[in-house]
This record gives C-alpha cells, structure tokens and sequence, in this order.
C-alpha cells in the first residue's frame, strides 16, 4: 500500500460498554460510550486517569470485544478488525535490541513483507521523523521524542487506514511536546488517516484536533462532543485566539463537571459480588 495515498476511513462507536472482573468484583470500565471520526478526521479523547480511555482503544482495534454496541469501520460493523487500524500503545516500548531501523518495520515484518523493502520505505520517512543519522542506533541512545517519533513512524509503517496514539506525547517536556504536536499536524496533513488521539491536555487537545470527545471518570461516558471549528493549518499564534480560549473552556467545564458528578456515582455503578 502506498502510505501517500492511504485514505482515511470513518470510525464509529456505537454504545459500546465493558466490565472487568477485578478482584471478585464486577467494575465497569465504559457505559454506553458513542462517539465518531469521519474520514481523515483528527479526533481526540480527554478524559481522568482510568476512565477507560485505553480500554476504549483495545476495543476499536480489535483487542478486546465489547460487552455492548459495536465497532463500524466505514459504516460497517466488524467484528475481527484486528490489522485494520495502527495502534499505538500508550506504553510503547521499542525493543531495546533492535536498532531503530529495525524497530519501525516491525509492522511490514510481522505481515510477511521482505525486511529489505520494508527497511527502504522506512530509510526514505527517516528525516521526515526527524531520525536521519539515527537508523542503526539503538532506542537507549535516543531522547524522550525521538523514542516518539520512532514508535510513531513504526505506526505509520503499518500503512493503515486510521491510526490510535493513546498519549504519545505524555511523558515528554513542553517544549519537545509543543514541537511534537506541530509536527504531528505536518505528517497527517501529508498522510491523511484518520487519527484517534488521547490526552490529558486540554490545549493539546483543542490545537490538535477537529472534534473532541470529554469523557467522565470511570465509567467512561461521553460527557462533551466538541466540534472544534478553528482554522487549518494550526499555529501557535492561534493559542491566543478567542475561539481557541472559548473551546479550551468547554472543555475544561465538562471535565470539572463530570469530575464531580462521576466520583460521586463512581461506587454506586460497581457491582459488589
Ligand atoms: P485510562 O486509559 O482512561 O486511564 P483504562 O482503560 O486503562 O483507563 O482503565 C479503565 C479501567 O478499567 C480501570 O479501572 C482499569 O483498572 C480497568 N482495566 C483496564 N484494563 C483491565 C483489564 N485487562 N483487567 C481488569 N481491569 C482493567
Ligand atoms: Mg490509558
């Protein structure tokens, strides 16, 4: 497949619920959660720690089923999706004893294609990710985001339709994570899938994305969906911006809010056994 020209396809939650059995109790992670991202849309979910966010990845990707609601990809409910989208995790890990060329074509590799094309379509994205030079050094030679930008072009080199980050930019700087995110609008812009994000940053969120999704505290409902209708391409310029400030609030209210009407209904929702 030719990444340039990978489309986007739409991504639909549909009423989608899971429990999990911890410690003989019944916990639910997700209640009903609805949500969508047209093709080549950049959509992101905001919500606590533990609200099921990952969760919520594990199942559009085909990990994990859901006790309730389905997936649909491009209108159609599928069941077996794993090998659809490109998924990174949110503790991504670079194997320590491949250098980072070998790191990135771990998705061709795994899908049978030959190393050596694999490594050639990989060599031509280096600079682009900002890892030219970088190729034969191993992961513990690189900095924070430069561990990113491999994990993520490994994702990119699954060349699929739609791509899950859950916190990629989590654990980095402001600085390095302010860079990442402009960088991050360049690459889509060039590549076009569609991108389901996740992060604890409201500005992150709302310079990133055109729609976001505030989720409540545990179990994960949908509590704001927030068209975010301000001008591409993002600058940082725009961080200024009335409308930008104005989205930040939203979302930042339907977080405050749900904060305290989840922790409240949080233990009445767990099923004792
Ligand atoms: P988030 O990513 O929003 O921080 P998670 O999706 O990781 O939240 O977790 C949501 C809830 O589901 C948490 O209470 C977590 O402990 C629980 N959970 C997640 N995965 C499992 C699992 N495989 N088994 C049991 N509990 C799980
Ligand atoms: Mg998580």
């Amino acid at each position: 497949m030719d990444l340039c020209t990978t489309p986007g396809i739409s991504i639909e939650v549909a009423g989608v619920s899971k429990s999990f059995r911890v410690d003989g109790r019944v916990e639910q992670a997700l209640r009903e959660v609805s949500l969508q991202a047209g093709a080549g849309q950049f959509v992101t979910l905001i919500g606590p720690s533990g609200c099921g966010k990952s969760t919520l990845f594990n199942i559009v990707c085909g990990l994990m089923q859901p006790d309730a609601g389905e997936v649909r990809l491009d209108g159609r409910p599928e069941r077996q999706r794993t090998g659809r989208l490109a998924y990174m995790p949110q503790k991504d890990l670079l194997l320590p004893w491949r250098n980072v060329l070998d790191n990135v074509i771990l998705g061709p590799e795994i899908a049978g294609r030959p190393r050596s094309e694999a490594r050639k379509e990989a060599l031509a994205l280096l600079s682009l990710f900002g890892l030219a030079g970088y190729e034969r050094s191993y992961p513990a030679a690189l900095s924070g985001g430069m561990k990113q930008r491999a994990a993520f072009l490994r994702a990119v080199l699954q060349a699929r339709p739609a791509i899950l980050l859950d916190e990629p930019f989590g654990a980095l700087d402001a600085l390095t994570r302010a860079g990442l995110q402009e960088w991050l609008l360049e690459v889509w812009a060039r590549f076009g899938q569609t991108i389901l994000f996740i992060t604890h940053d409201v500005e992150e969120a709302v310079f990133l994305s055109d729609r976001i999704y505030v989720l409540t505290p545990r179990p994960g409902r949908v509590a704001l969906a927030l068209d975010v209708d301000l001008p591409r391409p993002r600058t940082r310029a725009l961080a200024t911006s009335a409308a930008f400030v104005r989205h930040k609030e939203q979302v930042l209210a339907a977080l405050e809010q749900s904060l305290s009407a989840g922790l409240a209904g949080n233990l009445a929702t767990d099923e004792h056994r």
